[in-house]
Formats: structure tokens, sequence, C-alpha cells
């Protein structure tokens, strides 16, 4: 738009009603007393990001923190603990990946929860099975990658092992080898360009394939001629004298390999984060650190959920495919009303009736790829605020768990009138491709569902770009959405 169009036939640019919707950084909008929380909270998230590097760890220092701040074992109260009380913090743990966290409101919950969702599950290379051979003088570790990657950006680069290993005898050992200073790392090998000429002719996503991410782990052999193997052996010996586990204790674990290192301030004026497995901890450091932060019981009870095997359907146990929820909504709904009948009827119509923020990160313009963004205004900016997403899917749609216009309205009144920047997104442009997140699993039980969420840059990739101001207003909205008092609930009225 030129200047004369701008100032145009009415004199003067229209004034914007909403200040949210003024297409500028995010940075500008922020009020000025702001910006060091801005500071402070990328500081936060950093550390948790560093810590909490796969599904497990996320779970495990959400636990903890939930704890500290009284949150107590839904399955483990006891009976003479009595009725669920407005105010009360209670959670539920599924098998060390998948948690849920709620704090009870003022209204029953039959009249409805305001629920924040993420996923704690991030893309990776995971150890298979027999994953230990040697070839060519060196041992190394077979990999069958988890989630969307780009395999060509997982070779040359150092890598950490975090998971556990779970003996016969049920006990497990907890691996985290790479992150400390003195740790040794782990790496896979790219092909030199020397000898790369036929590797170049090949699309990114020929270059290197599934069954060429092999993880190097040694090359001195044990001192004796009778055996086949002797790198594996002594890496077999050191597995054993290191961990207690003997070869086909490998069989019954998870170990995933991630990239090494903590995540960092990124870019001169520091206005950014580099970190691992920002899709999708960003928001659910957000969701945990928001029902975390609510000061008063909110007027409808407040659950985050942090889940597990999103990016890869959200099916499994442990995923949000499974009865997990709405199992943890009858134990709940039971603890606050023991003896109420059709326990049934009264968990579809909670479950109706709530309201979901379906958290989880979004595509950001990207100057280097400016032709899958989508045009017009359509693209969320890197500091701009939290994009909200009315749908996602691909081609026509499909997919998509697509949130009401009504809903849309109602998370603007939120956002706006608690100061949270935000702006619409869409995951690139029409046909360039698309992809979903765990809203469709609840938006299934009749609720509604908007997805929303920071945007990243360099998504699924080792490392992914996030902006400061972003990651904050994800939390400032979902504390926002937790703490909103209106009464909507479309099944009451
Ligand atoms: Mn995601
Ligand atoms: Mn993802």
């Amino acid at each position: 738009m030129d200047r004369k169009q701008k100032t145009g036939a009415h004199g003067k640019a229209r004034k914007q009603d909403d200040p949210a919707w003024k297409r500028e950084s995010g940075w500008l909008k922020l009020p000025a007393a702001e910006r060091p929380r801005v500071d402070a909270y990328g500081r936060d998230y950093i550390t948790f990001l560093s810590r909490a590097k796969t599904e497990r760890e996320a779970h495990d220092v959400a636990l903890a923190q939930a704890q500290k701040h009284g949150f107590v074992d839904l399955d483990l109260l006891p009976e003479r603990a009595g009725v669920l009380k407005p105010g009360m913090a209670v959670y539920r743990s599924w098998r060390g990946k998948t948690l849920m966290l709620a704090r009870l409101g003022r209204r029953p919950p039959e009249e409805g929860l305001h629920i924040v969702g993420g996923h704690t599950d991030s893309p990776r290379l995971d150890a298979k099975c027999r994953p230990l051979y040697e070839d060519g003088g060196m041992a190394l570790l077979d990999t069958h990658y988890y989630g969307g990657i780009k395999k060509y950006q997982w070779v040359a680069m150092p890598l950490a092992v975090h998971g556990v290993v779970v003996r016969q005898d049920g006990s497990k050992v907890d691996v985290v080898l790479g992150e400390k200073a003195s740790d040794p790392v782990l790496t896979i090998t790219d092909l030199l360009p020397h000898l790369g000429a036929e590797q170049a002719k090949l699309t990114l996503a020929e270059g290197i394939k599934g069954e060429g991410l092999n993880v190097l782990v040694g090359s001195i052999p044990v001192q004796d001629e009778k055996t086949k193997e002797p790198i594996k052996r002594r890496i077999l010996d050191w597995l054993r004298a290191e961990y207690g586990i003997c070869e086909e204790d490998l069989a019954s674990a998870e170990l995933e390999f991630v990239p090494a290192g903590s995540a960092r301030e990124c870019g001169l004026d520091r206005s950014m984060i580099l970190g691992y497995g920002q899709d999708d901890r960003i928001c659910a450091y957000a969701a945990l650190r928001a029902i975390l932060d609510l000061d008063r019981t909110p007027d409808r009870t407040a659950v985050v959920l942090l889940c597990d095997k999103e990016e890869i359907g959200s099916v499994g146990l442990s995923g949000m495919d499974s009865v997990f929820f709405e199992n943890s909504v009858a134990a709940m709904l039971r603890r606050c009303r023991p003896a109420a009948v059709d326990a049934d009827a009264r968990r579809r119509l909670c479950l109706e009736r709530s309201r979901m923020i379906s958290a989880d990160v979004n595509a950001l313009h990207d100057p280097n790829y400016p032709d899958v963004s989508s045009p017009n205004g359509n693209m969320a900016q890197l500091n701009g605020g939290l994009v909200v997403a009315k749908y996602g899917g691909s081609r026509g749609k499909s997919g998509s768990s697509e949130a009401t216009a009504e809903f849309m309205a109602d998370i603007r009144r939120i956002f706006n009138g608690a100061g949270v920047v935000w702006q619409p997104g869409e995951l690139g442009k029409v046909d360039a491709g698309g992809g979903g997140t765990i809203a469709l699993f609840l938006a299934r039980y009749g609720m509604d569902v908007v997805d929303a969420g920071p945007g990243l840059l360099s998504m699924h990739a080792p490392w992914e770009v996030s902006g400061k101001l972003d990651a904050y207003m994800a939390w400032k909205a979902y504390r926002a959405f937790f703490a909103d008092c209106r009464v909507v609930s479309p099944a009451l009225s």
C-alpha cells in the first residue's frame, strides 16, 4: 500500500478501534512496565526447556512444580480427605508421560471446565530394540525416528541420549548422557562433500535415509581374539559397569537421542530463544505456569493437559486419542459428588460444556521462505504475539478442528480484555501443506476448542526459534482464560 492509498479518499488512515489487531511488532504494543517480566519469563522458560528434553522429563519437572504448589494425586487422595472443594488442586499422572493438573473452580465442574492442553513429546531419534551393532571398526546404535523430522538435519551434530532402561525385574535406570560439559556426546556421521557428488543429486528427503541414522558410540575393542565383535563387547562391558544393564535390557528401554546442549537466548538483541523441543514445550510450560500462578480460585475448574504422542497422531495409551482424560474427569467428578447418580451423563455434560485452548505452536512468516506464507496479512510474524488459529488441516481444511466464530469472538474478548498481544495465523498458504494438534480429540466431546500458541521458526528442526514476547504472551493468555468469569455455556442456556 502506498502513501496515497493510505491517506486515501477519507483524508487519513482509518483509526483502528482495536490495538491488538494492528499489524505491527508486538514489542511496540507491550507496556514498558511489562518488558522486564518478558525477560524474566524467558529465563525461566529456558531453564525448563534445558531440563525437560523428553516427555518423561517434562512430566517429572511439571509434576514436581505442581506438588510444590500443593497439587495432590487424585488417585491417592484418601476417601477420608472428603469431597473436592473449590480452590483444591489435584493431578492425575499417566505412565510417567501424560499429566492432568486441575484447580477446582467455584462453580461445580459439571458446568464445564476451562482446559489448556499442550504436548510434551518432540521429534527425535529413538533407539531400536536391538540397537547395538559393530561395523567398520566402530560400534553404532540403530535408531527409528519419531515424529516429522527432516533427516538431513540430524547428522553431523552433537547428540545427547535421554531416557529409561527397565530391567526384567522392573527396576529402572534413568539415563541422561551428553548434557554436562564433562560428558561425552554422540553423533551421526554425514558424507564428506568430496565424495558426496551422487548424494548431492538426491532430494533433501532422500539424501539421508532413515536407516542411515545410526549413532556412533565407540571404537575401542576388547583384547580378546575369540570375541567376534570386540568393539561392541567393550561398549556392553561399559553399559554393565556404568548402568548395570545387559544387552537384552535395551529391548525394554526408551532411549531418545536429542540435540545435546541447553536452550539459549538468540539474537544480538536477545529477543528470541533457540532451543530443542519448543514444539510444544513452549506451550506446555506456559500452561503449567498459568495454572500454578493462579492467585485466586477460578470461576471454572482450570485444567492443564500435558500430553504425550502428539507428534505421531496422539495415538496409544498416553496420547489424547486414549480415554485417559475422560477417565480423569470421571474420577474428579466422583470426588466432587460421590453420591451423585448418572455419573456417565454428568461426565458427558461436563465435557460438552467445557471450553479449551489447544495450546500448540504455529508457523511464522520466514523471509527465507516467503513462498509458503499465507498472503495478505494472514501469516503470523515473529514476536507479533500469540497466534490464534481458527482452523488448521490441509487442502480444503481437511482434518481440521475448526473453532466456531462464536468461540473466536469470546477468545478475542478474553485476550483483549487482559492485554494479551495476539495475532491470527494460518499454517502457511493454501495447499502448501498443513498440520494438526490435539484439538480434534477434545472437540469430539462437543466442547469449544481453539488453537492458540506461539509461532516458531525452524519448527521440528533440532534447534527451533521462538520469540520471547510470544512465549510470554502464551502464559498471559492461558492465565487470562483460566481467570475468565463470564458464563458462556451453550448447553446450559
Ligand atoms: Mn505441536
Ligand atoms: Mn509438531
